[in-house]
């Protein structure tokens, strides 16, 4: 399958001949010819699967085939100049966009807007723009004067313009959520149900998501009509090429030993170290440096500008470790980071999986490393029970913990012999002989639903069918 059988616009042939693509990903090859085709979308893919250019390139192609007079009907929303000079006080027509893409974090808005200038770069007139929280105000209202075709934009600040009439979508051809289970996570769902409610049914809606279970999937199901379902790998992906351990220590002095021992690495390129809090970030990114790592942290705490920066530093090789919140982190796309290493587990097993997604991009390989204290077992037991994956312990000569972890060995909720998911052969399994049996487990027992209990809970609905619609 190559781009063009896709049917795409010639300028949009021409941008991705020159970012080097040569044929479409998975979730491309499904997604662009239902996109294409005028459906809704429910898609649920990996991390580094190549979502943006699924839902973009079908939206650019769509405007480069819409007639040239009604491209060049659009205007900016600058005051007349007769209005002006007759003294008027000025007037801001709302910005009114055809295409709306909605993300979690602001690096992911940038990203995407990033993409779409790439995507777009030989197209006549689209314009995509980012509001983000933490830009000032002046500068987007320049910003949205300019009447761009596409926004991208955060939910808590987009709606900050709508409620001030700076926006209006009553032109709005495309809606894009994008990682909205991870908008859900982060309290979103108000102002995205508000933010839908404003534009036109006439809509065509695209949601990418980890998982289209519960929350996400009812919400899903009310803004969509009759969506076209993509799933190409489950909530639980594999990540494959992401090669994941455990590793115990004592204490944080073992810990932070390990850590400076693992960043030495001569097959580490460049590495993100997860920390659970800011300030946890901040404190290690300057032992790190102190240590003699290019490192950096990054967190939400930053200036937007800073942010920036840092992300660019990485992107640059300036910065060999980051050191990043989860929130931080969402969504970063560097094909050189080698390393995930968790210095503190997530809390939320999604976040295990975001997490080490930000390795083996772009089809490299990848080492995940979470360093673990023995009181964690459990944690690292939800993990994999979400990613019905057992991480292997390592150990290192010189590194060793005092004490020995329990045994691990365990039947991972949902798995079933011969399970699609399960695994895969020469991999450790899950039913190894004479491993302990957690039979009658509370999470081990009957009802299908996960260890979550609640909406975040995957196994239960990665199964369930929309199909019955
Ligand atoms: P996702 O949103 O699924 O995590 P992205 O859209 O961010 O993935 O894409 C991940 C990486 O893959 C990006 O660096 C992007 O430029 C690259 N990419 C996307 N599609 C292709 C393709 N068809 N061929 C080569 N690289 C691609
Ligand atoms: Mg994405």
């Amino acid at each position: 399958m190559t781009f063009e059988a896709l049917g795409l616009h010639a300028s949009v042939l021409k941008a991705l001949t020159e970012a080097g693509y040569t044929k479409p990903t998975g979730v491309q090859e499904q997604a662009i010819p239902a996109a294409l085709a005028g459906r809704d979308l429910l898609v649920s893919s990996q991390t580094g699967s190549g979502k943006t250019a699924a839902f973009m390139l079908p939206a650019l192609h769509k405007f480069a085939s819409a007639e040239p007079s009604a491209e060049a009907a659009r205007t900016p929303n600058q005051q007349s100049q007769s209005a002006r000079a007759r003294g008027e006080r000025p007037r801001f027509r709302a910005a009114q966009p055809k295409m709306l893409v909605l993300t979690p974090t602001r690096e992911l808005a940038l990203q995407v807007t990033t993409a779409t200038d790439k995507y777009g770069a030989y197209m006549r007139r689209i314009r995509a723009v980012s509001i983000l929280g933490g830009m000032p105000y002046p500068k987007q209202m320049q910003l949205l004067a300019k009447n761009p075709e596409i926004l991208v934009a955060t939910p808590g600040r987009l709606i900050d313009h709508m409620e001030s009439g700076k926006i209006d979508f009553s032109q709005l051809e495309i809606l894009v959520l994008d990682e909205a289970d991870r908008m859900l996570d982060m309290g979103f769902i108000e102002d995205i149900e508000k933010i839908v409610a404003a534009t036109p049914d006439s809509r065509q809606t695209m949601l990418f998501s980890a998982t289209l279970d519960g929350v996400v999937g009812n919400m899903a199901k009310r803004i969509t009509t009759e969506p076209t379902i993509i799933q190409i790998a489950s909530s639980s992906s594999r990540h494959e090429n992401i090669q994941q351990r455990v590793h115990f220590v004592d204490d944080l002095s073992h810990k932070n030993r390990l850590l400076d021992h693992l960043l030495r690495d001569e097959t580490m390129d460049q590495a993100v170290v997860f920390t659970a809090t800011k300030r946890d970030a901040d404190t290690i990114a300057d032992r790190l440096n102190i240590a003699g790592f290019a490192a950096a942290a990054l967190h939400g705490d930053m200036h937007q500008g800073a942010r920036n920066r840092t992300l660019d530093s990485v992107r640059r090789g300036q910065v060999r470790v980051l050191v990043a919140t989860d929130v931080a982190a969402r969504g970063i796309d560097v094909p050189t980071i080698t390393h995930v290493f968790n210095y503190d587990l997530p809390k939320f097993p999604e976040d295990y999986v975001h997490r080490i997604g930000r390795t083996g991009r772009a089809g490299r390989n990848g080492l995940a490393i979470s360093l673990v204290n023995h009181a964690e077992g459990m944690h690292v037991k939800r993990i994999e029970r979400f990613t019905k994956q057992l991480i292997p312990v390592n150990v290192i000569e010189g590194f060793e913990p005092k004490r020995t972890a329990a045994p691990r060995p365990h039947k991972p909720n949902g798995w079933k012999p011969g399970d699609s998911r399960g695994g895969k052969p020469g991999q450790r399994s899950f039913s190894k002989p004479g491993a302990p049996r957690r039979e009658g487990s509370s999470y081990g027992s009957g009802n299908g639903s996960s260890f979550g209990k609640g909406p975040r809970g995957a196994d239960a609905g990665a199964r369930r069918s929309y199909g019955d619609r």
